[in-house]
């Protein structure tokens, strides 16, 4: 197969315990990438959203990476079918994998792992040692919580950079589509 020319590297929750809503839009997530030509790179298991957005790309056609530590195969049923499952030793092995293999990031709702996954990315970005864009789908609102508190730190000057440049954020599966494939530079791998 060849190599895809884009990958999104995609981050939510590994919870079974989330709604059915939520589920849903995992799926039109994965369907939409898998239309739209996305490969996507993930941490490979087949438990919460991160299973419904997997095997909705899966079933769209989509090239699915995904990349889980040894000791998580089983805590989260590391899903069979993905086109190609990468296991490593470690978490930080993990992360550096999904990070070297993706031109762009697409957050769904998660909990702390998700949370963590996003903010390092989001203070790399900050940071300047990368310019992939971060689309964060926040259908329901489910991420407000976390806006308000960017929205507080930029108050208070502690930001370095203007919050709408770290981020964007996109009530819809359709819209957080359209800013990943607006995203400037998505074609090109960035200097990392
Ligand atoms: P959660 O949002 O807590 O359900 O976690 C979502 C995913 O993030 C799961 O696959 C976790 O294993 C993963 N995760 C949690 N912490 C980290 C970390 N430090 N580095 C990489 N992945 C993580």
């Amino acid at each position: 197969m060849n190599a895809p020319s884009r990958s999104v590297c995609v981050y939510c929750s590994s919870s079974d315990n989330v709604s059915e809503a939520l589920h849903a839009m995992a799926t039109a997530a994965g369907s939409g990438l898998a239309e739209r030509g996305w490969a996507m790179v993930y941490g490979g298991g087949s438990v919460g959203l991160m299973g419904s957005v997997a095997r909705a790309a899966l079933a769209g056609g989509a090239h699915v990476t995904g990349v889980i530590p040894d000791k998580l195969v089983d805590r989260e049923l590391a899903l069979d079918d993905v086109t190609e499952l990468i296991r490593t030793r470690t978490m930080r092995e993990r992360k550096q994998i999904m990070d070297e293999r993706s031109d762009a990031f697409l957050i769904l709702p998660g909990g702390i792992g998700t949370l963590e996954e996003l903010i390092e990315m989001v203070s790399l970005r900050q940071l300047g040692y990368h310019d992939r864009p971060i689309v964060i789908l926040d259908g329901d609102g489910f991420w407000a919580p976390l806006q308000a508190q960017m929205a507080r730190m930029a108050e208070h000057g502690m930001l370095h950079a203007p919050m709408g440049s770290l981020w964007t954020a996109a009530p819809s599966v359709d819209a957080a589509l359209a800013a990943l494939n607006g995203a400037a530079g998505a074609d090109e791998r960035p200097d990392r």
